[in-house]
């Protein structure tokens, strides 16, 4: 029998990355994994394989919409989904093999089979064929992650009524799809089939679409997407969905609590997703879970059985692969004995739209709820060069700061190439940075960063240059 310092139990983003911090540092480490593959659902049905799509998307996007202003003249532009899904097929099966060879170069053994403990130092690996192997390890890493969530009446038959796993490998572009949710995923999946041609038709319980980000970035992006077609269907109770053979219909209560229904091909259900700790037996080692199906963890995400650890979207928190990475090295760092440190208000979230939206830090209805004195300062895009060169000129940068003390506390945008624009905010959040500090950084021009030094100029003195 194998025995080891350390196991990590799942593979994603959270448990690899968890699992090469620990090899750094010295421990002799197992990973399990239950599928064939690494990475999780981040790099195989997740963030990887839905950005490989919203790029090909895009391109198809541009070339008919775009590209004749631009002065290209293309004809008999065909958008051809079986190759899309193949490519994106491909850039999953690099990233997750890159993923093997990171744990080869690591020393790290690598378990394929079901996880799941007999007793707290002890864990049964099942593999595909049924054959049973045991080790041993001193300490246990859960990093098993999530799989989608779906509420009574609504439960997907992953035919018609679908997840975003099958929404990753369609076989065909669908005339109209109904999705359930105005979150990331039903807006990110939304805008690949939106763009391809598919009726998007939201209905969103809540009374705006990104309900849990900024408000103004949710009224954006509201406008971007009803100008590409969207329909949004706000707070409305979703009652039941059927699949009818050839496509779906919806039923579902509108504020007024009258009925109303919805028929399209398909039904993409993003409701969220719930944490996933089927056939680990956690009750065989005693690990407690919470009402909300989450591993319990303290904050230095251990469990109530001191040598078992979990992190990822298994715990509480976001449910990002970079927060389940840092708290992969959190773990790892705390067990060689280090002083981690990981900082949760400064976890940046990316809705990969285009435009895209970031945020750091607090949402303005966060701040006026927590009762804080705050100035605001924001800047159109389009007043960039940058963005009339490219044509890219929808969107916003809005920076909140301290009223009294001009300390940054959040940064939201929406905005071409937002999703890397935002590590400046970040950057500058870590180290307590002033609107006037960000706003006194010299930014390259044309670019889009310039948009980030006008909001600071907006938030520090109401004196922005280029409005
Ligand atoms: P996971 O990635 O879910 O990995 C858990 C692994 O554990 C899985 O491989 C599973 O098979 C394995 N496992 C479970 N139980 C056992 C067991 N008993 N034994 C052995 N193995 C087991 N996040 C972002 O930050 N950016 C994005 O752009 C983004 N896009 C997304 C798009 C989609 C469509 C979806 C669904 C999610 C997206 N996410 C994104 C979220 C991101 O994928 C998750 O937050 C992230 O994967 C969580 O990592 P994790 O390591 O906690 O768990
Ligand atoms: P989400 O929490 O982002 O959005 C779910 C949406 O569904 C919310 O707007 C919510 O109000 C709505 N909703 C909930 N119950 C409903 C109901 N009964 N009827 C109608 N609407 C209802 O969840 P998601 O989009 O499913 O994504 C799941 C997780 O995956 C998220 O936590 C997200 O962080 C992660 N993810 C991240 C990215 C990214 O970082 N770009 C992309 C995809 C997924």
């Amino acid at each position: 029998m194998s025995s080891y310092d350390i196991t990590i139990i799942g593979s994603g983003p959270g448990g690899y990355v968890a699992a090469i911090r620990c090899a750094q540092l010295g421990m002799k480490t197992a990973i399990i994994e239950k599928y064939d593959t690494l990475g999780g659902t981040c790099l195989n049905v997740g963030c990887i394989p839905s950005k490989a799509l919203l790029d090909s998307s895009e391109h198809y996007h541009n070339a008919t919409h775009t590209f004749d202003t631009h002065g290209i003249e293309v004809k008999d532009v065909k958008a051809n989904i079986k190759q899309m899904i193949q490519r994106k097929n491909d850039v999953v099966e690099q990233t997750t093999k890159g993923i093997q060879f990171l744990m080869d170069k690591n020393k790290i053994d690598v378990h394929h089979g079901l996880g799941s403990f007999v007793d707290k130092t002890t864990i049964k690996i099942t593999d595909k064929d049924g054959k049973e192997s045991t080790i041993t390890s001193k300490n246990t890493i859960i990093a098993t992650g999530s799989k989608p969530n779906y509420f009574e009446g609504m439960e997907p038959d992953k035919k018609r009524i679908i997840t975003s796993t099958e929404a990753l490998e369609m076989k065909e572009i669908p005339k109209k799809m109904l999705v359930i949710g105005g979150g990331v995923i039903g807006l990110e999946l939304g805008s690949v089939f939106g763009r391809l041609g598919t009726q998007i038709d939201v209905v969103e319980f809540a009374p705006r679409i990104i309900p849990t980000m900024d408000g103004t970035m949710s009224k954006e992006l509201t406008k971007v997407l009803k100008k590409e077609g969207f329909k949004f269907h706000l707070e409305h109770r979703v009652q039941n969905v059927e699949n009818t053979g050839k496509g779906v219909k919806l039923t579902a209560l509108n504020k007024k609590g009258e009925e109303v229904t919805m028929e399209a091909d398909y039904c993409l259900v993003a409701v969220g997703r719930k944490p996933y700790t089927a056939g680990l037996g956690l009750e065989n080692a005693g690990v407690n879970v919470n009402d909300r199906g989450q591993v319990e963890v303290n904050d230095h995400l251990q469990t109530n059985v001191p040598n078992i650890y979990a992190i990822g979207d298994v715990v509480r928190g976001a449910m990002l692969a970079h927060k389940a990475e840092e708290e992969g090295v959190f773990v790892a760092e705390l067990l060689a004995g280090q002083k981690p440190h990981l900082n949760y208000n400064l976890i940046p979230g990316v809705v990969y739209t285009w435009p895209e939206v970031a945020s750091v830090g607090k949402t303005e209805e966060e701040l006026k709820e927590e009762g804080k004195a705050i100035k605001v300062g924001s800047f159109p895009i389009k007043a960039l060069g940058r963005a009339r060169a490219s044509m890219d000129i929808m969107g916003t940068v809005k920076i909140i700061a301290d009223q009294e003390t001009d300390e940054v506390l959040g940064v939201h945008m929406i905005c071409a190439r937002a999703a890397d624009l935002i590590m400046e905010a970040v950057t500058a959040m870590e180290y307590r940075a002033s609107a006037e500090d960000m706003a006194r950084i010299c930014h390259p021009h044309p670019t889009y960063s310039e948009g980030v030094k006008e909001a600071a100029l907006a938030a520090f003195e109401n004196r922005p240059l280029h409005v």
